[in-house]
C-alpha cells in the first residue's frame, strides 16, 4: 500500500520538537495570543525577509481578512482563478464582494496573465492569484496589470510555502500573502492554522484587530472584528517545524524529479520552467482515461486524489452567483483528466519508483 499522504508519518521525525512545543505551551500557561504567537509571527516573516506576519485561525480566513483590510466598497469585483479550490472564491463571496472568474493557462493550470485585462472593469478593485500545485503565477505580468489598474493584491499561498517566481517568494509579491497551515499543506499544523505576511503596517495592524475582535487594547474596540485567532498550541507546532520546511521542500522536488525522468510520454507533466521553484503541494498528470487511470492504481494499492472533481463554477453552492458564465472550458478540462499522485514529505524514493512503475505499465 502507497497511500497518498500520510500524516502520522510525515510528523514522525519532529515528534520531539513536537512534544518540546506542547510542553512549553503548557508551562506558559498562556494559550491564545501569548508568546508562541509572537515568536512563530517572527520566524515567520523572518523567512519570507517580510516584515509583518499576522497567525490567522486557517486559511479561508487569512484570505477574508485580507480582503477586510483592503477595505473596498461591497460589490466591488475581485479577479480570481477559475481553476481553485473554492476557498479562494467564498473568501470573496463570504465578504460581499464579486468574484470574476479568468480562466487558467493550460500549461501551467494557474491563472493565464494574458486574460486579465479583458476581465477588467471600472468596479475592479483586488486581484487575487492562487499559486496552485506549489507553482507560483506568472507574476511579472500579473503586477504589471496590478500597477496599471492600481488593484490590491491577495496571494492565495494556501499550496506554495516556498515557491518562488524569479527568485521572489511566493506572499512577497506586494500585497497580501494568505497562508493555511491546514496539516497536508507543506508547512502544516497539527489542526487548523493560517497567516497573512505583507510588508504594509498599516496593513498589519488592520489584520491584528480584524482577527481579534476589532480590538488592539482589550475591552475597546475600534472596527468590527471577529475572532481567527491563531492559538499558542498550533504556533508552537508550526515554529517546531518552520527549521524544516526548505528540506521538505526539497524532498517533494526530489520525488518529483523522478517522476519528470521516469514517467513514459502517456501522461501529461507539470510544465518546467527556470524561472519557477515549484514546491509541489500536489504533483498532478493529466490523462484522457483519468478515472479508469484512477481505479487501475487503486488495484494496485496507489492511492490518489483529484484535485479536484468539481470546478468551482459547477458547485451547487456557486449557482446562481452574480457574473459566473455558465462555462469556463479550460477548468473544466482540468478537473476532468487531472490526478494528483502521491508526493508527500512521507514519502520514500523507493515508493516512488513503484508508483512509476505502476503508472508506465498502464
Ligand atoms: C487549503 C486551501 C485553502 C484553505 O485553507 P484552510 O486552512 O483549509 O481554510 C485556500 N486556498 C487553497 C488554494 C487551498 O489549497
Amino acid at each position: 500500500m502507497i497511500p497518498y499522504e500520510n500524516l502520522k508519518r510525515l510528523n514522525t521525525p519532529f515528534i520531539n520538537k513536537l512534544k518540546q512545543g506542547f510542553d512549553k505551551v503548557l508551562d506558559n500557561g498562556y494559550y491564545i495570543l501569548g508568546p508562541e504567537l509572537e515568536a512563530f509571527e517572527k520566524e515567520y516573516a523572518a523567512w519570507h525577509n517580510i516584515p509583518y506576519c499576522v497567525g490567522i485561525s486557517n486559511g479561508l480566513d487569512a484570505l477574508i481578512l485580507s480582503l477586510k483590510a483592503c477595505d473596498i466598497p461591497e460589490g466591488s469585483e475581485v479577479i480570481v482563478p477559475s481553476n481553485t479550490y473554492i476557498a479562494s472564491i467564498l473568501a470573496i463571496l463570504n465578504c460581499q464582494l464579486v468574484p470574476v472568474l479568468v480562466e487558467p493557462d493550460l500549461a501551467t493550470y494557474n491563472i493565464d496573465p494574458d486574460k486579465i485585462e479583458e476581465a477588467i472593469t471600472p468596479n475592479t478593485k483586488a486581484i487575487m492569484v492562487v499559486h496552485l500545485y506549489g507553482k507560483c503565477c506568472q507574476m511579472d505580468k500579473i503586477l504589471a496589470i496590478k500597477e496599471q489598474y492600481n488593484l490590491f493584491l491577495i496571494e492565495d499561498c494556501a499550496q506554495a510555502h516556498g515557491a518562488t517566481f524569479k527568485g521572489t517568494l511566493a506572499g512577497t509579491f506586494g500585497g497580501f500573502g494568505a497562508f493555511s497551515f491546514y496539516p497536508t499543506k507543506n508547512l502544516g499544523a497539527l489542526g487548523d492554522a493560517g497567516a497573512v505576511i505583507c510588508d504594509d503596517e498599516t496593513h498589519k495592524n488592520t489584520l491584528m484587530q480584524l482577527r481579534n475582535y476589532g480590538s488592539e487594547r482589550k475591552y475597546y474596540n475600534d472596527i468590527i472584528g471577529y475572532n481567527n485567532r491563531l492559538d499558542e498550541m498550533q504556533a508552537a507546532f508550526l515554529s517546531a517545524k518552520l527549521p524544516y520546511l526548505e528540506e521538505m521542500n526539497a524532498h517533494r522536488n526530489k520525488l518529483a524529479k523522478l517522476y519528470f525522468d521516469n514517467l513514459n510520454d502517456q501522461f501529461i507533466l507539470p510544465v518546467q520552467d527556470a524561472d519557477y521553484y515549484d514546491v509541489f503541494h500536489i504533483f498532478n498528470i493529466r490523462h484522457p482515461k483519468r478515472d479508469d487511470l484512477q481505479n487501475y492504481l487503486a488495484e494496485k494499492g496507489i492511492g490518489t486524489v483529484i484535485h479536484y472533481p468539481v470546478a468551482p463554477h459547477q458547485q451547487k453552492a456557486l449557482a446562481g452567483v452574480k457574473g459566473l458564465k455558465k462555462s469556463y472550458p479550460i477548468a473544466e478540462e482540468i478537473h476532468k483528466t487531472t490526478l494528483s499522485i502521491p508526493c508527500s514529505f512521507c514519502h520514500t524514493e523507493d515508493e516512488i519508483m513503484q508508483v512509476v512503475e505502476a503508472l508506465n505499465n498502464y
